[in-house]
């Protein structure tokens, strides 16, 4: 009885202590406005929370998707110089320009720079400017961690700020908080965003809180899984269970479930109804109690090896 009497002491005490970190970490997050769609980032500049991947797809197919998602209402698209399709995400966005639904100042534009350019970043960050065909870019991250040489592809990053070429700056594939703080720690500009494996599987929690004490925000890349995962996910009996109770599909309850979550989404397709889909989800809202169903789903389990 001693024996059980103190080990809840000992739990009480552990929570005490953890306690105020997370509601720290939670509250220092950006927060979503789920009406407007978007959120303010620690760079100043506000970020649509939802909108268009395109890893994997053609510059024809990029041009098209970019295209038919601006057409839709979406305002955020991602793509990287490794896709190979930046200058069809230039074409497709001048297209919506050029038609007069949408201005540049609207459009948030994110690339990336590949390992092989870190460096060359800034003859890399020109290049991805002369590819998509823009001004400005409004975000662009390092693609992954790489210890040797990441710093000082951030740092040309930094001075692209100043030059009024990028916006907002932020990393990808950063999974220890460890790695994340190196970075920062020897850096200038806090990264605006990290763009990590994050959906119902993966959730992320540890690298969200962390991160939320520098104000910078969780942006999911295969937020359905990726291409040939997503039917595990999209079958999962608490995500198609929750879906058919609102009338939606199992991808706008994932997506839904995102935004909620405080993480921006960015569904890759090129099939124009998939397309629309992906952006009707600000007509219905997920429960508390759905919410908390959700957060159980986590395994802390990648689909991704890199
Ligand atoms: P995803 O989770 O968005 O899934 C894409 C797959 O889902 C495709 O097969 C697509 O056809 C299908 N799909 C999309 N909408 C659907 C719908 N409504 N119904 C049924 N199927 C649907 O995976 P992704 O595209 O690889 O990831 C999203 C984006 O994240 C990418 O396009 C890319 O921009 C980015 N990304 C970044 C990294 C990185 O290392 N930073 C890695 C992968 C992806």
């Amino acid at each position: 009885m001693k024996k059980l009497f103190l080990v809840i002491l000992m739990i009480a005490s552990l929570l005490l202590m953890i306690l105020p970190v997370l509601v720290t970490a939670e509250s220092d997050a950006p927060q979503f406005d789920l009406d407007k769609g978007t959120v303010m980032l620690n760079s100043g500049y506000e970020m649509p929370i939802l909108g268009i991947g395109c890893y994997l797809l053609s510059q024809e197919q990029a041009e098209n998707s970019v295209y038919w998602a601006l057409k839709d209402g979406a305002r955020l698209i991602d793509t990287a110089r490794i896709y190979g399709n930046e200058e069809g995400v230039g074409r497709g966005i001048r297209r919506a320009i050029d038609e007069g639904f949408v201005t540049r100042e609207e459009i948030f534009v994110t690339t990336k720079m590949w390992t092989s350019d870190f460096s060359n970043g800034d003859e890399a960050v020109d290049a991805s400017l002369r590819r998509l065909g823009l001004d400005y870019i409004d975000l662009m991250i390092l693609h992954h961690s790489q210890p040797r040489n990441d710093v000082q592809a951030y740092q040309a990053m930094e001075r692209a700020v100043k030059a009024g070429k990028l916006r907002s700056i932020g990393l990808s594939n950063y999974y220890e908080p460890e790695d994340f703080d190196r970075l920062v720690n020897a850096t200038e500009i806090v990264p605006a965003l990290l763009q990590n494996e994050t959906h119902p599987y993966h959730q992320s929690s540890e690298m969200k809180a962390h991160i939320a004490q520098y104000g910078t925000v969780m942006e999911s890349w295969f937020p359905l899984g990726g291409r040939g995962n997503t039917q595990v996910l999209f079958n999962d009996p608490v995500i198609s269970g929750i879906a058919a109770v609102h009338g939606k599909t199992s991808a706008q309850v994932i997506l839904r479930w995102h935004l909620q979550a405080g993480n921006i989404a960015i569904p890759g397709s090129s099939n124009p109804d998939h397309i629309l889909e992906n952006v009707s989800i600000f007509d219905f809202e997920l429960t508390e109690e759905e919410m908390r169903q959700m957060t159980l789903l986590d395994r802390n389990e990648r689909f991704a090896d890199y």
